[in-house]
């Protein structure tokens, strides 16, 4: 079930990229396996994934050592400054940077392990009270800040768009995003490559793909509903 749900979005990744005309390679599906037990992970993997995202560093602690070396994890949810110790090393990236405080944990943990932590900026787009992220018009001046820190290499951004009915409504919301990362980018400031545009879930990954996404966090769309309704 999991490996006919993983390759049906695949092939709905490849035929959005064919119609904005990008590379299927130039974008990354992430299986956000998020409340799922190992065994699901398991059939997503033998189907091919190699990207999970966990919104817990506490689950990627549980499965990963259940799970192939080779997988790499994404933290995509909320991160406590508390909860920075366990996530450096560990994540391959963490999505949600959302405060120089948090940046600045990241730093001091980072420099402990002698390492660069990759990581994106989440960015709260529509500015919706229950999400995390910088507004848009706060965020260069945080990237310019984040970026002075040696061992934290920001790579790109990230969104969580609101809930919509229909996709159609989320894609203004990733084109500014994508306008923004591409005036960022093209200001080449020092210790950020601007290479990652984290957007689109499972309602509006295919929007998200044809205003520029290279990564897209599909959950449902791969391991059916979750049980419990957790906080994004
Ligand atoms: C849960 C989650 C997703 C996946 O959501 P689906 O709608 O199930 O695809 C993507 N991104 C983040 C940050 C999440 O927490």
């Amino acid at each position: 079930m999991v490996a006919e749900r993983y390759h049906e979005i695949q092939k709905r990744v490849e035929a959005a990229c064919a119609r904005a005309g990008r590379r299927t390679s130039d974008v990354t599906l992430i299986a956000v396996s998020k409340t799922k037990p190992v065994e699901m992970l398991k059939e997503a993997y033998a189907a091919g994934a190699r990207d999970f995202g966990e919104n817990k560093v506490q689950e990627i602690l549980e499965k990963s050592p259940a799970l192939p070396e080779d997988i790499r994890w994404h933290m995509i949810g909320h991160l406590q400054t508390n909860k920075v110790r366990q996530t450096v090393g560990r994540a391959c990236l963490i999505h949600s940077v959302d405060s120089v405080k948090l940046a600045r944990e990241i730093e001091k943990e980072a420099a402990k392990h002698n390492m660069q932590m990759p990581v994106l900026l989440e960015v709260n787009v529509a500015k919706e009270e229950s999400k995390f992220g910088f507004y848009l018009e706060d965020t260069e001046a945080a990237l310019r800040e984040i970026a002075a820190f040696p061992h934290v290499n920001i790579q790109g951004l990230m969104t969580i768009a609101p809930f919509v009915e229909n996709p159609e409504e989320n894609r203004q919301i990733f084109r500014e995003l994508y306008q923004f990362f591409i005036d960022i980018k093209s200001k080449n400031v020092d210790n950020v490559n601007m290479n990652v545009l984290s957007m689109g879930m499972t309602g509006d990954f295919e929007v998200a793909i044809e205003e520029g996404a290279t990564m897209v966090r599909v959950g449902t769309g791969i391991f059916g509903e979750r049980q419990i309704r957790e906080n994004i």
